[in-house]
């Protein structure tokens, strides 16, 4: 019988995320046979989002539209979902591994009784055929493999930048349905929602991060990272060690209890690679860092270690840069 495996839309700033197209990759590689694939759109003033939605390659888009479902709360957002599930539980529900995805996800295991693997940041098939879903464990230095058993519902959140997207086709028609939002009786409402942004460029999505630790020495000491960055198209991160002593916000703050990013390329400048801060970014495909000691920890990761002063190492990364991209 045809099982649903419903989306969840990563929304930003009124916009799809790119995790959301990860996500799609993911429930297209657990459908079998005839499986429906449905993204679920939840928010306000997200109707124009339909169409985008629908060619990522999903055969619906359900959509639940309400001024309520401005801001996200869990309570609301949680009985929109199960509204766009609808009577059967979903065979899966594929969440991006963000802030809202990783507060959605259990509550939704816990509404199904379903089985939950979260950050998955690869999937394959094992021999048998079953689907074997891999996850970082002890902050990056290992991994494991997960399988789901029995019948139950699975719920999966995928960390952004490691499974591919789907492949979007204009040429894809999926039916589009517009649901009411049954405004439940809820426990909170947010009052205000204050952002802290890090730049134009998501840091848990940007392709190239260049980050900043305690060796930046002062809040203008970013400035060379935040002009490199820049000509790179990339995203700024920080060290803890930076956000504490005030150079930065926390807002930019990478590791264990900050962000976990995987760029394709990741520039450590003035970090001495703290086990909390590598939790955040070891996963990162390649690994540059610049560090006057070189006996810095960071250089342990690196695939790229550059020994030297960050004010005139990444000045001129800059200037060579802008030659090559210009
Ligand atoms: P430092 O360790 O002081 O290193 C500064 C580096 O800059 C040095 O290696 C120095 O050689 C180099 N340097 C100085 N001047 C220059 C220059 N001009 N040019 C080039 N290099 C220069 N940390 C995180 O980052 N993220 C976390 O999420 C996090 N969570 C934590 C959670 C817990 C429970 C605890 C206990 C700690 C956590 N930490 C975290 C803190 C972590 O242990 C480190 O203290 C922190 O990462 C150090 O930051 P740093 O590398 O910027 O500073």
């Amino acid at each position: 019988m045809a099982k649903t495996i419903l989306v969840a839309a990563d929304l930003r700033n009124g916009a799809l995320r790119q995790v959301f197209y990860e996500a799609v990759y993911a429930a297209q590689t657990v459908a079998e046979d005839d499986d429906i694939l449905c993204a679920v759109l939840i928010g306000s003033g997200i109707t124009t989002l339909a169409d985008e939605a629908a060619k990522a390659g999903v055969h619906k888009v359900i959509v639940i539209d309400h001024p309520e479902l401005e801001a996200y709360r869990p309570e609301a957002y949680l009985s929109a979902l199960v509204k766009a599930a609808g009577d059967i539980p979903p065979k899966a529900v594929i969440f991006g591994h963000t802030a809202v995805g990783r507060d959605l996800a259990p509550l939704a295991a816990a509404r199904w009784n379903a089985g939950a693997v979260t950050d998955v940041t690869a999937m394959d098939r094992s021999s048998d055929g079953r689907l074997l879903f891999t996850r970082p464990l002890y902050a990056g230095k290992a991994f494991e493999r997960k399988v789901f058993t029995g019948s139950v519902t699975m719920i999966v959140t995928v960390r952004p930048n490691n499974l591919p997207p789907a492949e979007t086709d204009s040429a894809i028609e999926a039916e589009i349905v517009e649901l009411q939002y049954d405004a439940p009786d809820l426990r909170t409402i947010v009052k205000e929602v204050i952002r802290k942004t890090s730049g134009k460029i998501d840091l848990s999505e940007a392709k190239i991060v260049v980050s900043g630790g305690r060796g930046v020495k002062s809040s203008d000491g970013f400035k060379p990272l935040e002009e490199l960055a820049e000509v790179l198209g990339g995203a700024v991160g920080a060290s803890r060690g930076a956000c504490d002593a005030g150079y930065c916000d926390y807002a930019l703050q990478i590791g264990q209890t900050g962000k976990v990013v995987t760029p394709e390329i990741y520039i450590a400048c003035g970090i001495s690679g703290a086990i909390q801060h590598l939790a955040g970014m070891s996963q990162s495909r390649v690994i540059i860092a610049i560090n006057k000691d070189p006996e810095a920890p960071i250089f342990k990761v690196a695939d790229y270690g550059i020994v030297g002063d960050l004010f005139e190492v990444v000045p001129l990364l800059k200037e060579e840069f802008s030659k090559i991209l210009a």
